[in-house]
């Protein structure tokens, strides 16, 4: 793997100074930095490449179309899924949830039953709430306990052959959790139903098999991935994307439009209604290509180190209430935390003052901060280019933040 410093010089950002420090950039949960290597692609593409695709003669579209195909062949590869046409560019992980359960909502009908867990951002559980409540299907919830482990019981004892669909994160975006989806996939498929994973906070640390999970769908968004805001993934099985209705009608979806009936196009296009995020599904092949150049197990390793060493520093800190599983093998680079008697936002602003980015609040996950009865934690999240050095300073910084607040 390249050096820390080689990477860190790869992204421009991390060179900035805020409020008379450099920038310690702890906010990658929420959205990762851009390396120069998907920026430069980004400025090829508006400087060179710009037509709209799939539909021109010439040569200029001709070329875009293939730089897009060719990127939803990276992301292809590198989820395994078996056909690109299983790949469906979207806006993002919440675009991706929401094309799924919109399909379902009309599918379902009363009676039927959808799993969500008590874990699940915002973006996994109101879409199924509208689906739920244009179809008559109700909602279930599976438990989790105080470190937000899901409770698998419990969870077996929901499923029956009402279920019509299991929507679970595959990692926590509030505690870093890694959720054992193998097992909940299993479990669903034993009752005849389909499950979603919404991979949004796994995508950027481990690297998902679609065929070797069988999962049924799986959502991703590129901005957390190291590519651009706006563009994502979702991931279908052929059979399932098929029976699934459209989401959007428009140009591009379609085979033949009249008045009477439309007939729509093969996948993907199907669920590709309008004109694309032509130059992000690019870039999102570019930090697919930018991933890979650094390993994803050296990724993950090294994000595992930092977690280990930061834990172990924040355990010594008097008064600090640590979040998620103790078992850090069972979590990604994310830790929330509390300080006693002391509000979050509070923390994240002095922080900020010291040049640290941190996320306070509830993460887009009220029910998690519902279910420890807080308003909500300081969040630091790690991503490849973060140093222990920069650890250290951040400790130094909670521990100001104590002082100067307690
Ligand atoms: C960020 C995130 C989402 C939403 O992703 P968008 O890019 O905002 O659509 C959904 N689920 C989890 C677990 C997330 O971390």
């Amino acid at each position: 793997m390249k050096s820390i410093n080689e990477i860190r010089a790869d992204f421009p950002i991390l060179r900035r100074i805020i409020n008379h420090k450099p920038l310690i950039y702890f906010d990658n949960g929420a959205t990762s930095q851009t390396p120069m290597q998907v920026i430069e692609a980004i400025i090829a593409y508006y400087s060179y490449e710009n037509a709209n695709i799939h539909r021109g003669v010439h040569t200029l579209s001709q070329e875009a179309t293939d730089l897009y195909e060719q990127a939803r062949i990276k992301v292809q590869k590198h989820f395994n899924a078996r056909k690109s046409s299983e790949i469906l560019f979207t806006a993002g992980t919440t675009h991706s949830i929401n094309l799924v359960a919109s399909g379902y909502g009309a599918l379902m009908k009363a009676g039927d039953e959808v799993i969500v867990s008590a874990s699940e951002h915002h973006s996994n559980i109101v879409p199924w709430q509208l689906a739920c409540q244009r179809s008559g299907a109700s909602l279930k919830v599976i438990p989790m306990d105080e470190r937000g482990v899901l409770d698998l019981q419990a969870y077996e004892q929901l499923l029956s052959e009402r279920t019509k669909i299991v929507s679970v994160q595959h990692v926590s975006n509030a505690l870093g959790n890694i959720h054992p989806i193998e097992a909940i996939i299993e479990k669903a498929h034993r009752v005849g139903a389909v499950v979603l994973v919404d991979g949004a906070q796994a995508a950027p640390h481990l690297q998902p098999d679609v065929q070797a999970l069988d999962v049924d769908f799986y959502a991703v968004s590129a901005h957390k991935m190291y590519g651009p805001t706006g563009v994502g993934a979702l991931y279908g099985k052929e059979e399932l994307l098929l029976q699934l209705p459209p989401y959007q009608g428009g140009g591009e979806m379609i085979k033949e439009v009249c008045f009477e009936k439309s007939t729509y196009a093969d996948l993907p296009y199907k669920f590709e209604a309008g004109t694309p995020n032509i130059c992000g599904g690019i870039a999102f092949g570019a930090a697919i290509d930018y991933m890979h150049s650094l390993g994803m197990t050296e990724i993950a390793d090294y994000e595992h180190e930092l977690l280990v060493y930061a834990i172990e520093k924040l355990k010594t800190i008097k008064g600090i209430v640590l979040y998620g599983n103790e078992d850090l093998s069972k979590r990604t680079a994310v830790i929330s935390f509390n300080l006693k008697g002391v509000h979050p936002y509070d923390v994240g602003t002095i922080l900020d003052k010291l040049g640290i980015a941190v996320r306070t609040g509830h993460h887009c996950a009220q029910p998690i901060m519902d279910y420890y009865r807080i308003p909500g934690t300081v969040r630091a999240s790690f991503a490849v280019y973060n140093t222990f050095e920069e650890i250290d300073t951040f400790i130094e910084g909670i521990k100001k933040a104590q002082k100067m607040l307690s």
